[in-house]
């Protein structure tokens, strides 16, 4: 094997090959495009173009794309091929500036949530210079964001890119404030943790529900589940080890900064960790992530599922997303300081992202949604569908003290005050031990843990940089035109913040019943479903703050609000049909199968003897056809609610339908074949049990 630093971001188009390959002039006018958002020179584009392609090329390449981010929460893309025809006969291989920057696909296709209608079917992409170009299956790449024709974004990154324009300024008047006059840049650095499943593909290719929906529809629970805590931190098999090694490496190629690879709480489940970067960056990565552990899954026999819950009765899947501030001089917005200096800023700091989660709890929750998602803060696993932070008592004390004014050091006897005091360092033992917070801050960092693991992670990070930019602004309004000591004002802004927006703190068990009631009398949302908490979207106050900073417009949100209902409808409706499908043609043969069996069995005893005890093949014939029958009608009520459901027109009614009635008749068919698994000869069931799948891999 290649030695790893040889082989990391072989595959990118990275700051070291442009500076190999671009002219000096050329390479400054890009950087200066990268690092402060400068619009690029038509005639710098082609030369960048130029040497792209001719990188790309000696490296095998044929063909350029725009890769974007659609509001499918996945990527796209159109290949086109360098070939450009010079005479009858011959070809070249070109690429221009023009190709670069612009593209543009056919939009009517992806979702817009109404935007079609209202503006524009076209739409184009554009190319984001401040992430890079790469090759992937033969094909140069590169990063853009996707628009129509009217501006509207169509797509999870240029809401992205917005916000972080927008934290980057707030922050940086704070920043002011407090005289950090070297610091030029402030940007939100982002670490998601991936969890999957690894399961063999014999027995996915046998389940039409992994296949259709990438969850299973059926199963009955498997007398071992992850109960005996084996598999967490466990021995890697070997299988999986080979797996992940070159998932690494691919990863690496890729300039993705792949660091942490183990296995998770439930039996074939596994979580990869990269190393954190730039959010937008982060987020590039993070697809790729998702797309190369499909990829490199299939060539070992093997199929990554990224769903958030495959399998009823064993922990789901999320991503852990690790957000926090940094300026170009190095410093992390929210690593508490040495000074007391430092720690009033790293306060304020603190102060936005708990007030800002406060006041966005709704936006925050609708910005995880999806049907897949619904299964994991619905259910009782993972974060709760509850929004709250996790600050450890340390650190919750300190808060408690300067919003009272109260000693919160025995041994110095004092009262915290703000510019005065300095915290004590807070080992991150201390902060790190809450496995059921929603929003826990982690020493330096928070970590929003209720993103699913299929999902981008685009439109939470949109949220929280927005939300605390939101806030950082009011406080830098504030502090900007106050009279008076610049301590004593910030004192005044840091009490009120706490007493305010003290009550989304929670340093309990979030699994726990009492917090759902605890958290109703603190007027916390709990938002369980998809169709209950997507109006965030447009909500007034939502729209406000996103169209205040630019973030979104008002149609944008609109859109976006259809988009995640039609989704989750659509959603629901693939798995209802399939479900049918599976109950018709597989289950309900397999079980006739089954009692004609035990039919035969009776009668042939008899014909023997009378004598012959034949209570087992009765009784059992017995259940399972009382059963069967019971299966019949759960099949006729699901389907006449899914036909039920083509008469609504109304978007939100027909999702809100989907919850109440057809996933309900599911679940309700669900468990009357799962009982009838228990009770059939496993040489009739159709497809390989939640058991025989997940403990599988050796
Ligand atoms: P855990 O205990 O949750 O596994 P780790 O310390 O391994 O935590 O870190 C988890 C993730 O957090 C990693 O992806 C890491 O790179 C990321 N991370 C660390 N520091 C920061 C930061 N300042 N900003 C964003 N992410 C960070
Ligand atoms: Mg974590």
């Amino acid at each position: 094997m290649t030695k790893v630093p040889e082989l990391f971001g072989t595959l990118v188009f990275n700051d070291k090959t442009m500076k190999e390959r671009l002219p000096k002039e050329t390479y400054k006018a890009l950087h200066k495009t990268i690092e402060n958002g400068k619009s690029l020179d038509p005639n710098v584009a082609n030369v960048v173009a130029n040497a792209m392609k001719d990188w790309a090329v000696e490296k095998g390449v044929t063909h350029f794309t725009h890769w974007f981010q659609p509001m499918t929460g996945i990527t796209a893309e159109k290949h086109d091929s360098f070939i450009s025809p010079i005479d009858d006969a011959n070809v070249i291989m070109e690429f221009s500036g023009k190709e670069l920057i612009k593209g543009e696909p056919d939009a009517s296709s992806f979702p817009s949530g109404g935007l079609r209608a209202t503006f524009e079917a076209r739409g184009y992409t554009a190319w984001d210079p401040t992430s890079y170009a790469f090759i992937k299956d033969d094909t140069l790449c590169i990063p853009t964001a996707f628009c129509s024709y009217g501006g509207e974004a169509l797509d999870k990154k240029t809401p992205l890119l917005r916000s972080m324009e927008v934290i980057t300024k707030q922050a940086k008047r704070i920043l002011k404030l407090f005289g950090n006059e070297d610091v030029t840049m402030v940007k939100t650095t982002v670490g998601p943790e991936q969890e999957y499943f690894l399961i063999d593909k014999e027995y996915y290719d046998k389940r039409p529900d992994l296949v259709y929906t990438g969850r299973t529809l059926f199963g009955a629970k498997p007398p071992k589940g992850q109960e005996l805590e084996d598999h967490y931190f466990g021995t890697i098999k070997p299988r999986v080890s080979a797996y992940m090694r070159e998932l690494d490496e691919e990863l690496w190629k890729l300039g993705v900064l792949a660091k942490t690879e183990h296995n998770e709480a439930a039996p074939a489940q596994h979580e990869l960790a990269p190393i954190y970067s730039t959010t937008n960056i982060a987020t590039d990565h993070n697809q790729l992530t998702m797309e190369m552990m499909k990829k490199v899954a299939s060539r070992h026999g093997l199929v990554c599922l990224l769903h958030e819950k495959p399998f009823e009765g064993i922990n789901g899947s999320g991503k852990h997303n690790n957000w926090s501030l940094s300026t170009n001089t190095g410093m992390n917005l929210l690593e508490p300081g040495d000074t007391p200096h430092q720690n009033a800023q790293f306060l304020i700091f603190l102060c936005a992202v708990i007030q800002a989660v406060d006041e966005y709890q709704g936006m925050l929750r609708a910005s995880v949604a999806g049907a897949g998602n619904d299964h994991r803060l619905g259910g009782n696993e993972a974060p709760p569908a509850i929004v709250s932070i996790f600050l450890g008592e340390e650190l919750t004390e300190i808060l408690e003290s300067i919003e009272k004014d109260e000693q919160y050091d025995s041994k110095e006897q004092s009262i915290m005050k703000i510019g005065v005091h300095t915290m004590p360092k807070f080992p991150r033992d201390t902060t790190d031990r809450n496995r059921t917070s929603p929003f826990a801050f982690t020493g330096n960092k928070f970590e929003f843990r209720m993103l699913g693991s299929a999902h981008s992670i685009s439109s939470p990070n949109t949220v929280i940089n927005t939300a605390v930019a939101d806030v950082l602004s009011r406080y830098a309004d504030f502090l900007e035109t106050a009279q008076g000591d610049f301590n004593e004002n910030l004192h005044k802004l840091i009490r009120k913040a706490i007493k305010e927006h003290k009550r989304i703190i929670f340093n309990g068990n979030g699994y726990d019943a009492s917090w759902v009631e605890e958290a109703k009398k603190r007027g916390l949302l709990n938002l369980e479903t998809t169709p209950d908490c997507v109006k965030a979207y447009i909500d007034p106050k939502n729209v406000e703050l996103f169209t205040k900073h630019k973030v979104f417009t008002k149609t944008e949100m609109d859109a976006r609000y259809e988009i995640y209902l039609e989704n989750y409808s659509k959603i629901v409706n693939i798995e209802a049909l399939t479900m049918l499908d599976m109950a018709r043609m597989q289950i309900l043969p397999a079980v006739i199968a089954f009692s004609k069996e035990l039919g035969d069995t009776v009668n042939t005893k008899t014909a023997v003897s009378s004598k012959i005890n034949t209570t087992a093949e009765v009784e059992l014939l017995t259940k399972i056809s009382s059963l069967s029958a019971k299966l019949y009608k759960d099949i006729e009520a699901l389907q006449a609610d899914v036909d039920g459901a083509a008469d609504i027109g109304d978007a939100e009614e027909l999702a809100f339908f989907y919850k109440d009635n057809v996933l309900a008749k599911m679940n309700a068919l669900r468990q009357t074949a799962d009982k009838l698994e228990t009770m059939t000869d496993k040489k009739f069931w159709p497809f390989p049990s939640t058991g025989d799948i997940i403990f599988s891999i050796r």
